[in-house]
């Protein structure tokens, strides 16, 4: 995706993340252009939604991040909003974390993770009145197989337990422990 970084030329465009406009100052307002996939365009072609560059620094801080390193204007303080994408880059997916809230469900067995469970995220793009929208789709680590095989059956990425987990290890910065209970329970076979 190209994302950008640019001058607001108008102050018509509102943000995508708190809905206000993004004003046109001066020399007008850097912004957050977010490529995406319109599929409500006729041609299916790509289009572009905007953020303000805190907004998006919250909520879309990786593809900030990379858009914001190869930007070479000037952006007022430019520290701080690094140092904000900083504190809410995810990690890669997968990737497996203790879960921050109580708000997400099992994909495989439709149990609630519970706060401060370890879980597996896995990339998933979602249907919204917005256009397709990534997220994440999360399942317990002993979920894993049963998840695998059902991806395979959607006709979804065919990936293998091993190639996951290693991944899953490799991106996530988990505690000491954890590394090894995520890998111990995401070797269980499905059921
Ligand atoms: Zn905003
Ligand atoms: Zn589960």
């Amino acid at each position: 995706m190209a994302h950008k970084i640019e001058p607001a030329p108008t102050g018509r465009a509102s943000c995508r993340g708190c809905k206000q406009t993004i004003a046109k100052i001066a020399k007008g307002e850097l912004r957050f252009g977010e490529e995406f996939q319109n599929a409500y365009s006729e041609d299916g072609g790509m289009s572009f939604r905007y953020w303000h560059l805190a907004c998006a620094a919250t909520k879309l801080a990786n593809e900030l991040r990379a858009t914001l390193t190869s930007y070479e204007g000037e952006v007022a303080d430019r520290a701080a909003l690094e140092a904000l994408v900083e504190s809410h880059v995810r990690p890669e997916f997968p990737y497996a974390e203790r879960a921050p809230n109580g708000r997400a469900k099992c994909r495989v067995c439709d149990q609630t993770l519970k706060k401060g469970d370890l879980r597996l995220a896995f990339e998933r793009v979602f249907e919204s009145p917005m256009g397709p929208t990534k997220g994440a789709a999360y399942t317990h680590p002993r979920c894993l197989t049963s998840y695998l095989e059902r991806e395979r059956e959607r006709g979804g990425k065919s990936m293998q337990r091993g190639d996951v987990v290693r991944a899953v290890l490799g991106n996530s910065k988990l505690a000491a422990g954890d590394a090894e209970t995520v890998a111990r329970e995401a070797a269980v076979a499905a059921t």
